[in-house]
């Protein structure tokens, strides 16, 4: 390699998921060839990024504050708490404009196999918000998995030692499919048809 730093840039653009070494090339090469102010603008969001964004204390969506932009907004329903597994899920339901209430998110779902347990997915901090007497219907987005499944179950259970009623969303979903794949109707249909489960 003729330049070692060029060599680095590659190498460390392969950390993108989806991105081989092929790939990695081309977007270097495109980068010091024809962008380089894209390049310095890729450089400071980048460790903008990786400085600033943290989690939610509340919600632990990313966020660059303590409280997110979408715990903070009172003009959304503090009854409705919508239960997802990923940030890729708030995004796609945010897109879809199909919720108008709350949101916490889990940061993966019960696999007691790879030590997720309900610690992991901060369930203490949720049950702090159910005991608050605010939430009236905790809606849960979990994946169409076998997990998924399980931890939707878990959730509603400790949502029904609070005295509220829990919902799941409609299929149309594909088994096994992750929220972020699916499209704005078809989420939005999922969630106008969500079913009370306990
Ligand atoms: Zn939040």
């Amino acid at each position: 390699m003729s330049s070692p730093s060029l060599d680095e840039l590659i190498q460390a653009l392969t950390c993108l998921p989806g991105v081989g070494q092929k790939s990695a090339q081309r977007m270097a090469l495109h980068l010091l060839e024809r962008d380089r102010p894209g390049g310095q603008r890729l450089q400071q969001a980048l460790a903008l990024a990786m400085e600033k964004v943290g989690h939610c204390q509340r919600c632990r969506n990313f966020s660059d504050t303590d409280l997110c932009n979408i715990c903070s907004d009172n003009s959304r329903d503090d009854s409705l708490l919508c239960v997802v597994e990923s940030p890729a899920d708030v995004l796609a339901l945010e897109s879809a404009h199909a919720f108008r209430g709350k949101y916490f998110v889990m940061l993966g779902r019960l696999s007691p196999l790879d030590g997720l347990g309900p610690e992991q997915l901060g369930l203490d901090r949720l049950e702090i918000i159910l005991g608050e007497d605010t939430v009236k219907e905790v809606v849960l987005a979990t994946s169409a998995t076998v997990e998924g499944d399980i931890t939707a179950n878990y959730v509603a259970d400790l949502a029904e030692h609070h005295g509220i009623s829990s919902s799941r969303l409609a299929r149309g979903i594909p088994v096994g499919g992750e929220l972020e794949f699916v499209d704005s109707g078809t989420l939005s249909r999922a969630f106008a048809g969500r079913q009370q489960i306990k």
